[in-house]
């Protein structure tokens, strides 16, 4: 059988711990033997960026700007813990932070569904994308804890000079304030990567703020949404019959409990970080779930949502069985493969994608998984395999869907 051709490189971000043992036995099981594949490689392995003092870490994301796909192994956020044991120089901050920061992106949560591991809610028939704000409210926020009598005001000084102030409160004794900032720039760039990942996978978007209390902050997400999406989105929804839906945060929670999914869920910073772990527990498995960083002009970054996986690390390097559900980050790969053959025009690559992302589905739904599935599933007599075997499993199936 002759390779796909690739044209353009993928910026493919290697890893850490578990994670990245599983990324080679994908590279090699389910995608060497089947494509020519092109990446320029960047080791974001806590090793090399200590090495490079994180260089690699924005060289990398410079690549995904310079050809506008990566796919991302998961990496160690370095912690107290980290610097002994990787000897670092500097407890390097998050690639994904820096990444996100270089690319002005927002970061789309979808769960990959099966038959057999069922949603929490009943009606979920279908996934729901959850969209999270990055930048600002209660993440970058000024806090005075109160001691006593006084009044606090809101003051802006302009370039100029000019003071604008606004009473917030009379303390007649103890209390608390907090002062909370966003910038138009980074609400549009949030609004049109919304827009364009809804045009891109043609679901609808719902965005929803408490824009009946806060008449100003979240009055404006909610302007700056609804005036981005007439300007420049509106006729492409039509065309695609997609819409774009605005709510109010409380009608929203509502409405996606009693939703059937198959749409995106754009949330400000705070109820996305809520939201998403609520979403994501609720489809049943952190380790089906992916991520997919977006940027405002359209430069994509496929990972899987969890971690490295630490402590199967360590049972894999103290030579136990490991049993790691590799299903998040194939779909990584099939979602970046996917994008570039789709932006090159190599029709195959789209076809391969769609290939091995239903032979991964299939495995499953035949009752052949890993530890952490076979522990929720309501599929009887399930096989459980370990790391390896599953994938080499995913290959057979794939085998016989060609
Ligand atoms: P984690 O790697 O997501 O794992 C937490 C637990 O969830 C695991 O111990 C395992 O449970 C289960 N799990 C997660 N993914 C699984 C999979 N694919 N297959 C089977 N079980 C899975 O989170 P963590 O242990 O808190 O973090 C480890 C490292 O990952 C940290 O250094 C953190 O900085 C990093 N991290 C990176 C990213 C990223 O790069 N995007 C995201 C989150 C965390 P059991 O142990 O019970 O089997
Ligand atoms: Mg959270």
């Amino acid at each position: 059988m002759e390779k796909i051709q690739m044209k353009t490189p993928l910026v493919e971000m290697d890893g850490d711990e578990m994670t990245r043992i599983l990324w080679k036995m994908i590279k090699e099981e389910l995608l060497l033997p089947y494509i020519d594949l092109k990446t320029e490689y960047y080791d974001l392995g806590l090793a090399h960026r200590n090495e490079t003092d994180d260089k690699v870490t924005m060289d990398s994301a410079l690549a995904a700007k310079k050809y506008g796909v990566a796919v991302k192994c998961a990496t160690i956020t370095p912690n107290a813990a980290r610097m002994e044991e990787y000897h670092l120089k500097e407890m390097w901050k998050s690639p994904n932070g820096t990444i996100r920061a270089a690319l002005d992106g927002t970061v789309f949560r979808a769960p990959i569904i099966v038959k057999g591991i069922e949603p929490c809610v009943r009606n979920w028939e279908q996934p729901i994308t959850l969209a999270r704000h990055a930048y600002g409210d209660v993440y970058k926020n000024a806090e005075i804890k109160v001691e006593g009598p006084g009044k606090a005001e809101l003051v802006f000084t302009a370039a100029d000079g000019t003071e604008t102030r606004e009473l917030i409160h009379t303390f007649a004794g103890p209390g608390v304030l907090q002062g909370i900032h966003n910038t138009e720039q980074s609400v549009r760039s949030f609004a049109r990567s919304c827009f364009n990942y809804a045009l891109d996978t043609k679901q609808d978007l719902w965005f929803a703020t408490k824009d009946t209390i806060s008449k100003k902050y979240d009055h404006t997400f909610k302007d700056i949404f609804q005036e981005v999406f007439d300007r420049e989105y509106k006729e492409a929804f039509a065309r695609a019959g997609i819409v774009y839906f605005y709510t109010l945060i409380d009608d929203a929670v509502a409405r996606v409990m009693k939703a059937k999914g198959g749409f995106i869920w754009a949330c400000k910073n705070y109820d996305g970080d809520v939201m998403s772990d609520m979403v994501s527990s609720a489809f049943g498995s952190l380790a089906m779930m992916t991520s997919v960083l977006v940027s405002p002009d359209g430069i994509y970054e496929y990972e899987a949502a969890h971690g490295t996986v630490q402590r199967h690390y360590y049972k894999y390097l103290a030579g136990e069985e490991t049993s790691t559900n590799s299903v998040a980050t194939i779909f990584a790969w099939t979602g970046a493969l996917r994008k570039r053959g789709e932006l090159d025009g190599i029709l195959e690559l789209c076809a391969f994608a769609d290939r091995l992302e239903n032979a991964t589905v299939r495995t499953i739904e035949d009752g052949r998984m890993t530890k952490d599935l076979a522990l929720i599933t309501t599929l009887k007599d399930v096989t459980v395999l370990n790391s390896e075997a599953f994938i080499r499993e995913i290959r057979k199936t794939m085998e016989t869907l060609s």
